[in-house]
């Protein structure tokens, strides 16, 4: 390992991975990624129907236990978060919801200055290339590979077809050929393809060390 980073970026959950890529990106500073858990090349991760092995493997899911709930009549309700490179993105349900946009636009009149529905959207944006082609919607660049889904069932199709409810659509999807696509590989894959790193980047994985 390196002795020495420009920048030490700790924890390689989703933002992790892209904080460490973005700094990689600019190209001369060298950037070391900590990740407590193990790497996530493993079949049950690029796997989408392997879900529940991840959410019952303690390899790469804390398990956080919280405490009782009084109003629960004393459980506790198990919590899974991702212990991975990539972390919850590595065990999450791949689904890719960008919420209402009056939401947003609500939040913004509620005073937070930039979070209005076309003050994220450039992010959105950003985040993602749509398998559909990028528009003033979507985007086309970026290293999230996203998609609609592409099995309707009688349960999904009558009430969330486009225009039936506002609001409300068929889901879009990150597993681009049937694959998980989670931050790490997407976010990382894309610094590889960008330019001047291999240098730039380390990513170390330290399971066992926590
Ligand atoms: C089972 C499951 C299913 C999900 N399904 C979906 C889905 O379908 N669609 C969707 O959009 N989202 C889903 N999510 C949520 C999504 O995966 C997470 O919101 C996202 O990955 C969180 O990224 P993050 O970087 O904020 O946090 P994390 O990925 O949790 O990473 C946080 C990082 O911070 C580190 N850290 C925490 N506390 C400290 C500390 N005190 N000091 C130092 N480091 C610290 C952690 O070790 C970790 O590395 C799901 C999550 C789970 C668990």
């Amino acid at each position: 390992m390196r002795r020495k980073y420009d920048h030490v970026v700790i924890g390689s959950g989703s933002a992790g991975c892209v904080i460490a890529a973005r700094l990689a990106e600019e190209g001369s500073a060298t950037v070391l990624l900590l990740e407590a858990g193990p790497p996530d090349r493993h079949i049950h991760i690029r796997m989408p129907a392997a879900l529940g092995f991840l959410l019952t493997n303690r390899r790469f899911n804390w398990f956080y236990e919280p405490e009782p709930e009084p109003q629960l009549d004393g459980r506790r309700v198990s919590e899974a978060r991702g212990r991975v490179l990539g972390r919850s993105s590595s065990i999450d349900g791949m689904n890719w919801v960008r919420g209402n946009p009056w939401d947003n636009d609500n939040r913004a009149a509620l005073g937070n200055a930039g979070w209005s529905h076309a003050g994220v959207l450039p992010y959105f944006r950003k985040a993602e290339t749509f398998a559909g082609g990028a528009n003033a919607c979507r985007g086309g660049e970026r290293p999230m590979p996203v998609e609609t889904c592409g099995r309707q069932t009688r349960s999904s199709t009558p009430s969330c077809a486009p225009g039936r409810r506002p609001g409300c659509r068929l889901w879009r999807i990150t597993t681009p050929i049937g694959r998980r696509a989670c931050t790490s590989a997407s976010a990382m894959s894309a610094t590889a393809s960008a330019g001047p790193p291999p240098r730039a980047t380390s990513v170390h994985s330290l399971p066992g060390r926590t």
